[in-house]
């Protein structure tokens, strides 16, 4: 199996190398070279990690990495993501809830995926460093499931002052080889620094620079593996191919279930949810794909105002035709979902995956009713405890894997918005910046 391109200008690739590489040195972003088909009935019901094995199979074949595939779903795969009703009176509406892991997002599942295959990427050379610019989940996801590894190590960047005290905490609390770098500046500053860094062919060669963003195919290939278990699951159960609302800023969400449906997997139509950013509904309404800067909203890892997996999505027959809707929700639509569930169900909602929920609610009532829809919830409340506790009266308690992050000690480093100011961190022994 090889990866090409979006843009067409890349040699082809196997597996590892589209990993190892992040983006395709064209820059565009790598894609399955030939369709994929697989036969969903010859797919295994039961532990996520078994359907990943048998799902990405071809994705990895004729790979170096191929043989630990099983191994590295195992890692990646740790945790479940139940499918729940909120309630009894939408029987047709189904959550997956997919906060289980350590970091309580379900970027846990791509970042243990992709450093589980860059643990066995760096290898002789000496290991891989992994650059992660975040706004907020990404790096906490990242760094976790790169703490303890011996062939990688992660530094992430994060704006001062502009991510929550949680989120804070959560990228700084892991030990090596991982540190965060508090940077002086805005998130822009600090995806502008980790391209500078991959730019520099010194740093670069001299770090075996890597990067774990949403870009890598490596973090969506992962993201298939849940919803097709649970589209497998309703199918098996109704008999009929569920709908997919979900909470997307990047589209890494969207097109992991675009390719799943391409695969052959039983998932009806396909409903993004967007938060107030309105670039992709827009596109979807018109046609013309106009990026612009980000706006800032409660549902804040959707702050995306030129979507990175557009490429990808882009590529596909039809693109416009491959979602059902494009549902903008804003800021006042998002608290007033999560007030309402709360008040009919019980359940709570983070911002993002009230986005879904409130864009499942606004869906034609026939539609509702013609099948099961599984909306993805991305994010356990409690890390967006501020916005959630006063919509709904309550104060959250932290399930035991955030708890935990809370008991553990955090380190912050500041430095300038430099290029030279990385690179003095990343010549630094992880140990030593990670307690500096
Ligand atoms: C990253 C993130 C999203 C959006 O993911 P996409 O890659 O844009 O689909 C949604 N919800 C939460 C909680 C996230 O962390």
């Amino acid at each position: 199996m090889k990866f090409v391109s979006t843009r067409g200008g890349a040699p082809e690739v196997s597996i590892g190398e589209a990993i190892r590489g992040g983006a395709a040195p064209d820059g565009g972003l790598y894609v399955p070279a030939a369709p994929v088909r697989l036969d969903p009935d010859s797919l295994p019901d039961g532990p996520l990690a078994a359907l990943g094995a048998r799902l990405l199979a071809p994705f990895f074949d004729g790979d170096p990495l191929a043989p630990d595939l099983p191994a590295i779903c195992a890692e990646a795969f740790a945790f479940p993501a139940p499918l729940v009703a909120p309630g009894a009176a939408r029987p047709n509406l189904r959550l997956l809830e997919l906060f289980h892991g350590p970091t309580g997002a379900f970027k846990d599942f791509g970042a243990r995926f992709l450093m589980a295959c860059f643990d066995r990427l760096g290898g002789a050379d000496g290991p891989l460093t992994v650059l992660v610019a975040t706004s907020g989940d990404t790096g906490g996801a990242a760094g976790c499931a790169a703490e303890g590894r011996k062939a990688v190590r992660a530094l992430i960047l994060y704006p001062r002052g502009r991510v929550s005290a949680f989120q804070q905490h959560q990228l700084c609390c892991w030990g090596a080889p991982v540190a965060a770098l508090e940077v002086e500046g805005d998130f822009d500053d600090c995806q502008h620094l980790v391209k500078a860094a991959f730019a520099d062919p010194v740093l670069a060669a001299a770090h075996r620079l890597t990067s774990a963003n949403s870009i890598n195919i490596g973090r969506l290939l992962p993201q298939m593996v849940y919803l097709a278990a649970a589209a497998l699951r309703v199918e098996r159960e109704t008999g009929v191919a569920p709908g997919f609302v979900l909470p997307t800023g990047n589209l890494g969400h969207a097109v992991a279930a675009l390719w799943a449906r391409a695969l052959g997997l039983p998932i009806g139509p396909i409903v993004a949810a967007t938060n107030a950013n309105r670039t992709l509904g827009d596109w979807h309404r018109t046609g013309a794909y106009l990026p612009a800067p980000s706006l800032a909203t409660i549902a804040n890892a959707m702050d995306v105002g030129a979507p990175s997996n557009f490429e990808r999505l882009a590529l596909l027959p039809e693109p416009r035709g491959q979602l059902l809707v494009v549902e903008r929700v804003d800021d006042d639509a998002i608290r007033d979902r999560i007030r309402r569930e709360h008040d009919r169900s019980g359940y709570v909602l983070c911002p993002h995956s009230a986005t879904a929920v409130e864009a499942w609610e606004r869906l034609d009532p026939e539609l509702q009713s013609e099948r099961v829809w599984i909306a993805a919830a991305t994010a356990h409340p409690y890390k967006f405890a501020d916005v959630v506790e006063p919509l709904i009266g309550e104060t959250l308690t932290p399930p035991p894997a955030l708890a935990a992050i809370l008991d553990r000690e955090a380190r912050v480093r500041r430095i300038p918005a430099t290029l030279e100011a990385l690179a003095a961190a990343l010549a630094e022994e992880p140990a030593a910046v990670e307690t500096a």
